[in-house]
Parts: C-alpha cells; sequence; structure tokens
C-alpha cells in the first residue's frame, strides 16, 4: 500500500499504546514538582525568533542551525520554541511573576523544536520537561533544583544513572577562563573540525562540548575551568557540592559540562546514563544569572534544568520498570437479546456516572462472541443479561478470573460492583 500522506521526518505519534508512559511520566513530574512547590506555567510553542536568538545565543547550533523561523503573514519572525527557558523567562518578565514574593517556582512541559538531523532517539519535535527557579543566588537552591531532577529519576525507577556537576564561573571569572582556552587551542586551530574553528572565536567553551573524535581528544588535555574560578565562584561550587553531599546525592566533578546554551554560568549539570549504550544525557540545567535582566527584565538571578520524555521512556521500556497497568478492575457488559441491548445506553451510562470502568462490544451479539471480548480484553468481571434476568430484574456477575457467578439484584448494582472495583 503507498500512503497519500505521512508522518513529518524527524517526528513520531505517540500511539495508543504508548500513551499511559506519557501520562504516567507527566503525572509524576507533576507530583513531585508538587512536594518542591513549584507550579506549572505553560507558553505558546512559538515565540518573536529574537527571544531565542538573544538568550540562547547566536553562537549556539540550536540558533545557527536547527530553529524552526517562519515569517507570519505580517512579515513578523517567529520561531518554533527550541527549548522552555527562554519562554518561560519571556512570561515571568512580562507577567511580573516575581511581584508577589521573592522566589518563583515553575515548571513546564510539551514539545519543542530543532531542525536537527533526524538519528536514533533525536526528533524534530521532541517533549521536554522542566523546572525554573528565579529570585536566588544561595547554592542551597542550585543543589535543591538538582535534588528535584534526582528525585524524578530516582522515583521513575532508573538506576543507572550519574550526576555530572561543573562550575561555568561568573561573568567576571569566566572570560580568563575562555582566554586560557584560546591560547590553548590557538596553535591547534588547523586541527579542529570546521565548527570548533568558529567556537574558537565565537564560544571557546563549547569546543570541549564537540562531539568529533580529534576535537575530543585535544578537550580532555584542555585547561579545567576548575582552576579558573574566582573564590566567589569556587565558594559557591563547594557549598553546592556540601548540600548534595547532605542529601546523600551522589556526583561526579567534571569540568568539561558546558551545556550548549551560552546563559549559563557557574553551577552546571547534567544526570547521564549508559542504559542506551553509548553515553546519553537524561536532563541537564544550570544557573542563569544574568538572562533576565538581558532579556529586558529587573537583575533577577535563575537556575533550571530540562529533560526530555523520549529517553526516559526508551529507557523504562528497555529495562522493563514502572509501567504496570494500574490496579483498577474493569467491567465487561453483555446483552443477550434485542430487549436487554435495548438498555446498553442506560447500564454503561450508569456505571460511569458512579466512576466504574466499563466497556461493551456494540459489534458483536452471540454470548459466545460477547465473552471473547471480554476476555481479549483482560476483563475483571462480566455482567451478563439476558431475557431471564431482564424478567427478573436481576444481573448475572462473573468473576472472569475464577469463573464463579453470583445473582444480583439489579437495582443493587452499582452498590455490588464499587466495592469490587475499588479494591
Ligand atoms: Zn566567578
Ligand atoms: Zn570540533
Amino acid at each position: 500500500m503507498s500512503l497519500k500522506y505521512k508522518i513529518p521526518r524527524g517526528t513520531y505519534d505517540i500511539l495508543p499504546e504508548d500513551s499511559q508512559f506519557w501520562y504516567k511520566l507527566m503525572n509524576k513530574f507533576r507530583e513531585l514538582c508538587r512536594l518542591y512547590n513549584y507550579h506549572e506555567i505553560v507558553t505558546p510553542i512559538f515565540e518573536q525568533a529574537d527571544l531565542f536568538e538573544r538568550s540562547v545565543g547566536d553562537s549556539s547550533d540550536i540558533v545557527e542551525k536547527e530553529m524552526y523561523k517562519f515569517q507570519d503573514k505580517k512579515g513578523r519572525v517567529f520561531a518554533l520554541r527550541p527549548e522552555g527557558t527562554a519562554s518561560v523567562v519571556r512570561s515571568f518578565i512580562e507577567n511580573n511573576l516575581g511581584r508577589q514574593s521573592s522566589i518563583t517556582r515553575v515548571y513546564y512541559s510539551g514539545p519543542m523544536f530543532r531542525y536537527d538531523r533526524p538519528q536514533k532517539g533525536r526528533f524534530r519535535q521532541f517533549y521536554q520537561y522542566g523546572v525554573e527557579h528565579f529570585g536566588s543566588e544561595d547554592p542551597f537552591v542550585d543543589a535543591e533544583v538538582i535534588s528535584l531532577a534526582n528525585m524524578f529519576l530516582t522515583k521513575l525507577g532508573l538506576k543507572n544513572f550519574r550526576l555530572e556537576l561543573n562550575s561555568l564561573g561568573c561573568r567576571d571569572c569566566s572570560p580568563l577562563y575562555d582566554q586560557a582556552l584560546v591560547n590553548y587551542y590557538s596553535s591547534l586551530k588547523t586541527d579542529l573540525c570546521p565548527d570548533c574553528q568558529q567556537r574558537l572565536t565565537k564560544n571557546p567553551k563549547r569546543l570541549l562540548d564537540c562531539k568529533v573524535d580529534s576535537c575530543r581528544n585535544y578537550a580532555r588535555e584542555a585547561p579545567s575551568i576548575l582552576d579558573y574560578l574566582d573564590e566567589n565562584c569556587r565558594r559557591d561550587f563547594e557549598l553546592v557540592q556540601k548540600y548534595l553531599t547532605d542529601q546523600g546525592i551522589e556526583f561526579i566533578v567534571n569540568p568539561r559540562i558546558v551545556r550548549g546554551l551560552d546563559y549559563y554560568v557557574k553551577t552546571a549539570f547534567e544526570f547521564t546514563t549508559d542504559a542506551l549504550g553509548s553515553q546519553n544525557t537524561l536532563c541537564g540545567g544550570g544557573r542563569y544569572d544574568g538572562l533576565v535582566e538581558d532579556l529586558g527584565g529587573d537583575k533577577t538571578p535563575g537556575i533550571g534544568f530540562a529533560g526530555g520524555f523520549e529517553r526516559l521512556i526508551e529507557i523504562m521500556k528497555i529495562e522493563n520498570i514502572g509501567f504496570n497497568e494500574s490496579s483498577e478492575k474493569s467491567i465487561y457488559l453483555v446483552l443477550l437479546g434485542d430487549q436487554a441491548r435495548a438498555q446498553a445506553a442506560g447500564i454503561l451510562h450508569e456505571l460511569r456516572t458512579n466512576g466504574i470502568k466499563v466497556d461493551f462490544d456494540i459489534t458483536k451479539t452471540s454470548i459466545k462472541a460477547q465473552m471473547k471480548s471480554a476476555d481479549k480484553a483482560m476483563t475483571n468481571y462480566s455482567l451478563i443479561i439476558g431475557d431471564e434476568e431482564l424478567a427478573r430484574k436481576t444481573v448475572i456477575l462473573k468473576d472472569m478470573s475464577t469463573g464463579e457467578q453470583q445473582i444480583i439484584q439489579k437495582k443493587e448494582l452499582v452498590s455490588t460492583l464499587i466495592p469490587l472495583v475499588q479494591q
């Protein structure tokens, strides 16, 4: 069969069999955010393109190569959001979210878009979850945000992940480190990949992040940011580590964690895993103390993280964790004869009104076919009504696992079923 319409390259459907994963991931994330007193924020999937150009940085891969930019009918230039933080900061400023309290905690989730070369686990439309914390520079907050991410991954049942931690320095000490990188790389310039040759002038830290083998070898020998932190940054970095240790959260310090975006300062972190073969990032984030001001707001420190749902779901499928269907019991309605079948709508409505999950197959008429459907649906109980039950105003309740049957009064149907399905 040749298809008339196909899904756009780099995107995918969440099929009914997979939707439970999304639902449960989102529920777990919401539940944890509630515990940490974060509140949900929802922003549009497109914004003025220069919001991202200004915040993510025009030397980032995202802005240079991967943005879905378009003009609307009035010639305004928009972009589909490539990440969540810029939009949240825009909304924070525009709605003056900092006015009620010195601390603002928000979380979000939804589709993001990057015109990336599609490959395994990488999509042009992908789903991210994330949090942002505004209003405090205290390293205590850094550890709390990292703790939320750690708790989320742990509560999902993931085991084989690591926390990698770094400090990128502040706007005072970071340029000194950039200069050290430029000095180190200048004699190697002709050996670097074309991207890195450009990064050397625009954002030298990104050289440490390059995936090209030859560049990676040089990165290993490069100077470490940790030798360039000023006193303030060094002290804060030590405090972040102390607060993580206080919570029993293990980490390794990795001075090559730089994150791909320009706005990060001080704490940067990634949760990584080998569960999918090569090393993958599950989520990552960091501090962005200058971003709110850069985008036109009052000086407000901020820190956050974001991660993708796709990798989490992939790992959970491989490791077969966390996603058994709930213990909720289901009911199947089996109606024999035209008179009984005429009551279907009324019975279904009554049961559903009372919170009972029930199914009925209008396409099947014989008892054999209906019981087969009930079996196939792995239902826990069948309700059977034929002419005889109709005349006596009764219902046969059959336990599908034991085959046991009992006759109950129709008017007692709901009160009989509720304790059964709520077990
Ligand atoms: Zn510093
Ligand atoms: Zn490179």
